[in-house]
């Protein structure tokens, strides 16, 4: 039988976590025959819940399912972990500017990220799930600066199956029709979901969608979306978060569909004007485990300055981490 791999989920105790970790067990995210050895990292006040969640993981009794390690120290939670799920992260309080906001999150993916420098396996792969997502993820891959830093990501997974199910749900076809969409810059409001490549059913979507559908409806409706569930559930969007990291991992470690791409943020290695190092969502496919920016698409004025000003927001992000003496 095969040795397990080890996955490292922080926060586990959360929302996001308690959906994931069952996906994970019952062998989505690695596939049916990858058994899983899974280490939870939690905040010490939160490590009573987390063996709550590992009982119910244990009571799932999921055949793939080699143990579950339970821990709130970073150097044993990463300690030969070959996929990393940064998930845990510190939220926004009342009254938290967002300097405060990014020293309070770098005081946590700085020490991750060189837990993960100090103990990981060679080939790990790391995804920050926790916002805000790309910022903390360049201030974890600059903490391990032996760790290739393509292997640092951050999850935009979310916001490009919202964008495949709205246009599915618009034009009234299967979601499996729809192909090439993208989402660039940063997992946030300024986020651009670009519909200019798309296809449905192999045909361009465009000459289906109007202009004003695209801009008024679809782009605001993405980048939107989290608070529409918030204001519906009454509680941040988990389940769907959680089968975003699945997709994320499954096609970074088993490869995108021929023909499509998908979206992730990783670090810029130039293409599209994104300066160099930035971690910024782009188009990509994956194979051999490894992403690759998908190369030469045409950029239009529009979503030129959609890009533009989502990864000047970004720069924003890192030259403020830069000052707090985070990267
Ligand atoms: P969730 O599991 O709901 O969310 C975790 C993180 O994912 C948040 O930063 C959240 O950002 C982010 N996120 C990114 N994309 C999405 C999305 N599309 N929808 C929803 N969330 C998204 O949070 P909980 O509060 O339930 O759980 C967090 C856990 O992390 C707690 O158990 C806590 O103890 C732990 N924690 C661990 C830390 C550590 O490891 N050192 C530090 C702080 C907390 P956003 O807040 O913007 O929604």
């Amino acid at each position: 039988s095969r040795t397990p791999v080890t996955v490292t989920v922080t926060g586990a105790a959360g929302q996001i976590g308690y959906a994931l970790l069952f996906r994970i067990g019952a062998g989505d995210m690695l596939g049916p025959d990858v058994p899983v050895r899974l280490r939870l990292l939690e905040i010490p006040q939160a490590l009573k819940a987390a063996e709550g969640t590992a009982m119910e993981l244990d009571d799932g009794a999921f055949p793939l399912l080699a143990g579950v390690d339970i821990t709130h120290d970073a150097r044993v939670a990463f300690d030969g972990t070959n996929i990393a799920l940064l998930v845990g992260a510190r939220p926004r309080g009342p009254g938290m500017e967002r300097g405060d906001l990014l020293e309070a999150n770098g005081g946590i993916f700085g020490p991750q990220g060189a837990a993960i420098e100090a103990a990981a396996a060679d080939d790990v792969r790391v995804l920050v799930v926790g916002n805000p997502a790309n910022t903390n993820a360049l201030i974890a891959q600059r903490h391990a600066p032996s760790v290739p830093a393509g292997r640092f990501t951050a999850m935009t997974r979310l916001d490009h199956n919202r964008a495949l199910s709205r246009v599915a749900g618009h034009l009234g076809v299967p979601v499996a029709d729809v192909s090439r969409v993208a989402i660039w810059g940063n997992h946030s409001a300024t986020q651009y979901p670009d519909l200019t490549h798309a296809l449905v059913a192999g045909e361009p979507a465009a000459a289906r969608l109007d202009r004003s559908w695209i801009e008024d409806d679809f782009i605001p409706g993405v980048a939107k979306r989290g608070a529409a569930i918030i204001e519906a559930r009454g509680a941040s969007s988990a389940a769907s978060a959680a089968s975003a990291v699945i997709d994320h991992v499954r096609d970074w470690t088993l490869g995108t569909a021929p023909g499509d791409w998908t979206s992730a943020a990783l670090p810029s290695d130039g293409s599209y004007g994104v300066p160099e190092g930035l971690v910024c969502s782009f188009p990509v496919t994956a194979e051999g485990g490894e992403w690759r920016i998908v190369p030469g698409l045409d950029i239009d004025d529009f979503s030129r300055a959609r890009i533009d000003a989502s990864v000047a927001e970004l720069i924003e992000e890192r030259d403020a981490v830069a000052a707090l003496g985070l990267i």
